[in-house]
């Protein structure tokens, strides 16, 4: 079986290992791409605000995880076209139902990215452009494949115009007008040109050559050639407008075992049969099946205790009988007691969540459901969804309680963390006590919660605004609670408050805990949420743009939930869409950012961890990193080492190390900067750079020296220098290895 499936990043340990069979084929396809453009693949995915392109990266996989062909595609969303840069095979073998289906691909997302043309280089198909018998053939066979699409190089251009005399085989220019068929504008076509030629070709095209090429556009419309190898009755040119991508969903297949029919007990399966029923409609899922996973991913949020004790007292309780708890210790520090229907308020938090026989195993694959749905987004997906009950985020490290045995949203963090920084946005009428009391010693997993206040609804003794961590987790619990009444204006404006505070937090992963029982007539709240009021939270959440991991909680209007939870995602999706056809502005604006110029001991350690952590530096390098912060504790001003510290809560995003230049009057060095990949983008270097500056000219310097590779990967890092205001001073060639030469740039530092 084959799929094909979008890779957004090599952050992750599986996209790195796709990304490397990515890069085998091409080096084994293309003997004549450059190492440095091949390794460059995973810094434009990461990075796509650096890139003056979008990188799009899509592989096609064999059950296993071996990739067959991939297509790498940039897009300009200003100018408003895609460019396919890379379709390859692994095998050699182009056209086959493998390319078919990433050329399919590749239309579907450009169409829905609403460009107005796809294009891409294809090597002549005539003999006198193309003397090597073998090397025609396969180009005709390629057009010929594109033909069928209805693209077509264009003529009468000089696009394969030669850049250097007795170049030849000079590819052609295709263009597929995605079904559309819009006569090809000079004008449009002509910007196009200049895009690919300028930002593709940087360093390969002087700018003459590439004015003469634009210049050389002057049909208008720009004429595409005729049909050469199919007839175009039989093209099939039409791009299928499916959505962006399909949301993973995972059902608990084994929820309905738990069926507690006591009266009053809302928590029931009609819940997930009433919500599976409109999303199955709309064609917007992908359903999975949960995939087993080890019991220590509970153990790991869950006390061992407590784990141990669900799984027996549900095994020991008799068949189709409900215990439920009636005495409570204040909280379960005491020594726990013999007696089952008493034990079982050790460890609960209420009289109306009972222990039976079917609790244990519809829990415990409910958390399948939700790691799955995580491990899915590990993988590369943009959403999944976790459709389970019993629900989770009430159940705390060491007691369950609020119809929630397992805190489902809470594990699947927890599993995430292990990847980057995790965000839980609880949006149930409850509140999250769950997660919170888990996460609440932790900075790596912010845990923020919207509620009906606890004065009047369950929990009672959680979620008050004063709860905002402790210890190394203080600042990374916010509780937003509301009043009685509250309406769907209101709630965007404590849901935008919320969304602040995650994107302040700038985390890896999104965990949505969606409670649908804000809505209007539910029977365990107070609020009036409409069916609009989901979507609009929908979008909201989505226009973060965050691989998001939906994790089911309450909700009890059977007659509402469906098309609540389906509007949700129709939000949800159209805001993910959005944002990812938009080019992102860096966002410049980062609450909580502190500058510091002492040093202390701890520092060594963490500017290892930041300097290794952005990836740019040799293992020698970040010795000489560290090597610079101890000989300034050792030696103060005296080692010539100054440092300008970064600090976002506490966290080292960044920081520089400057000094003056020995036998100068007034001239000084940086001689380190770097930024925390999580916050790279977003205007910290230039802050960085700027109070460096500030302090070189309050120690008396006149003058701030950087210096940097020639190399293509530091091309970024060379546009941020000139974009902060320093010129090229010099360079000198082959400084660091044959062909590797030393830049450098230097800034006059005006006194005031
Ligand atoms: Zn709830």
């Amino acid at each position: 079986m084959l799929s094909i499936r979008r890779i957004y990043d090599d952050v992750l340990p599986i996209n790195k290992e796709i990304l490397a069979q990515v890069k085998d084929i091409l080096r084994s396809r293309f003997a004549a791409v450059s190492e440095e453009a091949i390794e460059s693949i995973g810094e434009k995915l990461r990075n796509p605000f650096k890139q003056r392109f979008r990188t799009i990266l899509y592989v096609a996989e064999k059950l296993g995880g071996k990739v067959v062909g991939f297509a790498l595609l940039l897009h300009e969303p200003e100018i408003g076209f895609t460019y396919l840069d890379w379709i390859a095979m692994a095998t050699g073998r182009s056209g086959g139902g493998i390319g078919g289906a990433l050329y399919e691909k590749v239309r579907q997302e450009s169409g829905v990215l609403k460009v107005k043309g796809l294009f891409f280089e294809c090597l002549p198909d005539e003999e006198k452009y193309c003397p090597d018998p073998g090397l025609l053939k396969e180009n005709r066979s390629r057009l010929r494949f594109y033909e069928q699409y209805g693209a077509r190089p264009v003529i009468n251009t000089g696009y394969e115009m030669p850049v250097n005399r007795g170049d030849t085989c000079m590819p052609h220019l295709v263009y597929d007008g995605l079904g559309q068929e819009p006569p090809l504008k000079r004008s449009y076509a002509r910007r196009v040109v200049q895009a690919i030629l300028e930002r593709k070709y940087a360093g390969l095209c002087p700018p003459d050559y590439v004015k003469q090429v634009v210049a050389s556009f002057k049909d208008d419309p720009v004429q595409v050639r005729e049909f050469r190898y199919v007839k175009p009755e039989v093209v099939n040119a039409g791009v299928e407008s499916r959505v962006y991508e399909q949301i993973a969903l995972v059902v608990n297949d084994r929820h309905d075992i738990h069926h507690v029919h006591e009266r009053g007990y809302v928590e029931s399966p009609v819940r997930v049969r009433s919500i599976l029923k409109k999303l199955e409609k709309s064609g917007l899922f992908v359903q999975m099946k949960p995939y087993k996973f080890p019991d220590q991913h509970i153990q790991q949020v869950h006390a061992p205790d407590f784990v141990n004790y669900l799984k027996r007292a549900c095994r020991e309780v008799e068949e189709g009988k409900s215990l439920f708890p009636y005495v409570f210790p204040i909280r379960n520090k005491t020594r726990p007691p013999k007696e089952p229907s008493v034990l079982s308020g050790y460890y609960c938090i209420d009289t109306f969540t009972p222990i039976n026989r079917n609790v244990y195993p519809a829990a415990r694959r409910g958390v399948d459901c939700a790691l799955t749905a995580a491990r899915e987004v590990l993988n590369g997906r943009r959403i999944a969804y976790g459709l389970v009950r019993p629900p989770g985020h009430h159940a705390e490290r060491r007691s369950f309680g609020g119809f929630c045995y397992f805190n489902n949203n809470a594990i699947a963090a927890q599993y995430l963390s292990g990847y980057g920084k995790v965000a839980i946005l609880d949006i149930d009428y409850h509140h999250g006590n769950g997660q919170q009391d888990i996460f609440y010693r932790r900075s790596d997993v912010l845990t923020v919660s919207i509620h009906g206040h606890p004065r009047f609804a369950y929990p009672y003794f959680n979620g008050f605004e004063d709860e905002k961590g402790d210890g190394e987790g203080e600042g990374f619990n916010l509780n937003i609670p509301l009043p009685e009444v509250v309406e769907g204006e209101a709630y965007r404006k404590a849901l935008k408050r919320a969304i602040i505070r995650v994107e302040q937090f700038n985390p890896t992963f999104l965990v949505v805990a969606l409670g649908l029982d804000p809505a209007k007539d539910d029977p365990t709240g107070t609020w009036s949420l409409k069916a609009r009021d989901f979507e609009h939270n929908g979008q909201l959440i989505g226009a973060m743009g965050l691989p998001t991991v939906v994790i089911q909680e309450g909700g009890y209007r059977t007659r509402t939930l469906g098309v609540n939870a389906m509007n949700f995602f129709n939000g949800l999706i159209k805001a993910v869409q959005e944002w990812a056809s938009k080019k992102h502005k860096p966002k410049n604006k980062i609450h909580g950012l502190a500058f510091r110029q002492d040093i202390c001991h701890e520092d060594t350690e963490r500017v290892r961890k930041l300097v290794e952590i952005t990836g740019y530096f040799t293992d020698a390098e970040v010795d000489v990193a560290v090597e610079l912060v101890r000989e300034r504790l050792e030696k103060e001003d005296s080692s010539g080492y100054h440092f300008v510290m970064a600090e976002h809560y506490g966290r080292l995003i960044g920081y520089t190390c400057y000094g003056p230049i020995p036998c100068t009057q007034s001239s000084y060095d940086i001689y380190w900067i770097a930024v925390h990949p999580d916050y790279q983008g977003r205007g910290i270097g230039r802050q960085l750079l700027k109070e460096t500056e500030r302090r070189i000219k309050a120690g008396g310097g006149l003058r701030a020296y950087v210096d940097t590779s020639q190399r293509v990967q530091y091309a970024s890092t060379r546009a941020f220098y000139e974009r902060c205001g320093y010129l090229m001073e010099s360079l000198l060639p082959d400084f660091y290895a044959q062909g590797d030469g030393k830049v450098i740039y230097c800034k006059q530092l005006v006194q005031k």
